[in-house]
């Protein structure tokens, strides 16, 4: 299910200053590690702030994604945002352009992966707005899932995912999510 990144998006073709090609795609694959049943890439290598994952690109250090969006599809302006909800997630199929409203949307997201139960979509489920239910709702399964497979340490997982680390705790203990696995 995992696709490589060169059967569906071309990279950038990557030539530093010096006119030096780099094997970039290479080397930030090297980082990666598939999510099979998500088709996450979940980011294995340096954490940076908040979670999110630091690919040194072009004599900078770079937040993970968009170094992966800027490879893969093009230079960002703007927010990347992700359609998997998966914060460590650097695949570029996931990832798309965003605005200000849609790094809002990805940001609440995570907030309910991080509240589980107790938070609004759940306790106020007319609040959310149509037609986002069905398919959010099965993205954020696939993020349980992942962190389910994912077999990095709770700490490490919870980082990466933006949750705290009991949340992490309770998702692999099933005690989170245990309704909707059960359907
Ligand atoms: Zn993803």
């Amino acid at each position: 299910m995992t696709e490589s990144p060169s059967e569906k998006l071309k990279p950038t073709s990557e030539v530093d200053r010096t006119g030096r090609t780099l094997d970039i795609e290479q080397r930030f694959m090297a980082h990666v590690s598939p999510e099979p049943n998500s088709g996450c890439w979940l980011w294995a290598g340096p954490d940076g702030p908040k979670g999110y994952g630091t690919f040194h690109f072009r004599g900078s250090a770079m937040r993970a994604h968009r170094a992966a969006y800027q490879i893969w599809t093009g230079n960002p302006v703007g927010f990347i945002c992700h359609k998997c909800d998966v914060r460590a997630c650097v695949n570029p199929q996931h990832l798309y352009l965003g605005t200000h409203m849609d790094n809002m949307r990805d940001m609440r997201v995570r907030n309910r992966v991080a509240t589980g139960d107790r938070n609004g979509a759940h306790t106020h489920p007319h609040r959310r707005p149509r037609g986002e239910v069905s398919g959010q709702s099965k993205l954020t399964l696939q993020s349980v899932q992942a962190i389910r497979n994912d077999t990095r340490n709770f700490t490490e997982i919870a980082k990466a995912y933006g949750v705290a680390r009991s949340t992490i705790g309770r998702i692999k203990n099933n005690l989170l999510w245990r309704n909707e696995f059960s359907q």
